[in-house]
């Protein structure tokens, strides 16, 4: 599943080629999604418009056009976002084809059908969607050992949950919480409400770092992303700390300890995280 840094790579990918170019043309599949594709809204604000600038919100791609809307893109489990020439076969899980005006199409190709498409009409805020109640960015300035620290007091939740929770931070999906763990030096299952604002500021801290080195190892395959040859244009991105139970810790050599927390996968090393 994509997670935070893969997204973000994404959209590093899509600003390089997209603002400026406009929408000719919009061809949608007929396979549900998570969410119905909004096929008049795309034709209606959409189509005819001009690509300013792709941002990100947690995991939610937003390609903000010049007439003001908004596209929404979520990858759920195995969506993927290519370049490829106009005239590139469809393929079985293409859901939605984006002609653009430089002989390219953008196309959002999705297996599992989890992700989904989602258009803001012009002058329509975030409020009301899926984007209006999430907490901060990892990478932004409001996440801070004081904001964790007042969210986490008097509480009992394992850190690992709470820390995944898109209420308190977003985009920190499974695999990166148990990176962010092990640098902080931090149990999983700790209680939140006993953590000090030295160690949240070690979560600040690590989560930072993680993720911004896992969006520049990432960086290194944007220039994949226009790919001539057909397929292989999508981003592919190796994911190197996860699933490393039984082997040693690369700190203390203590084997890493695989558990199930909230029905997730847990990695960590019992000697180095208290
Ligand atoms: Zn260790």
């Amino acid at each position: 599943m994509p997670e935070l840094p893969e997204v973000e790579v994404i959209r590093q990918g899509l600003q390089r080629h997209l603002p400026g170019r406009r929408i000719l043309e919009i061809n949608t599949g007929n396979k549900k999604l998570r969410l119905p594709m909004p096929r008049r809204d795309l034709k209606r604000f959409v189509r005819g418009a001009r690509v300013k600038k792709v941002g990100r919100r947690a995991k939610f791609l937003l390609i903000a056009m010049d007439n003001g809307a908004h596209l929404i893109v979520h990858l759920g489990m195995t969506g993927r976002l290519g370049l490829f020439p106009t005239g590139t076969p469809r393929t079985k899980h293409d859901h939605l084809r984006l002609q653009l005006d430089n002989k390219m199409q953008l196309c959002f190709n999705d297996i599992r059908r989890f992700g989904f498409i989602q258009v803001l009409p012009p002058g329509s805020g975030t409020a009301g969607t899926m984007l209006g109640r999430l907490g901060p960015e990892p990478l932004g300035p409001d996440f801070t050992p004081e904001y964790l620290l007042k969210h986490a007091a008097g509480k009992k939740r394992p850190l690992k949950n709470f820390l995944m929770d898109n209420r308190i931070v977003v985009g920190i999906g499974n695999i990166y919480v148990c990176e962010i763990l092990f640098l902080a030096g931090l149990k999983p299952d700790k209680k939140v409400g006993r953590l000090t604002l030295k160690d949240w500021g070690r979560i600040v801290e690590s989560s930072r770092h993680v993720l911004e080195k896992a969006i520049a190892s990432g960086g290194t395959t944007i220039s994949d992303f226009v790919n001539e040859s057909g397929r292989s244009g999508y981003f592919q991105l190796e994911l190197q700390a996860y699933g490393k139970q039984g082997r040693p810790c690369s700190c203390c050599s203590t084997p890493i300890v695989k558990k199930t927390m909230a029905g997730r996968s847990t990695f960590f090393c019992p000697k180095c995280q208290r």
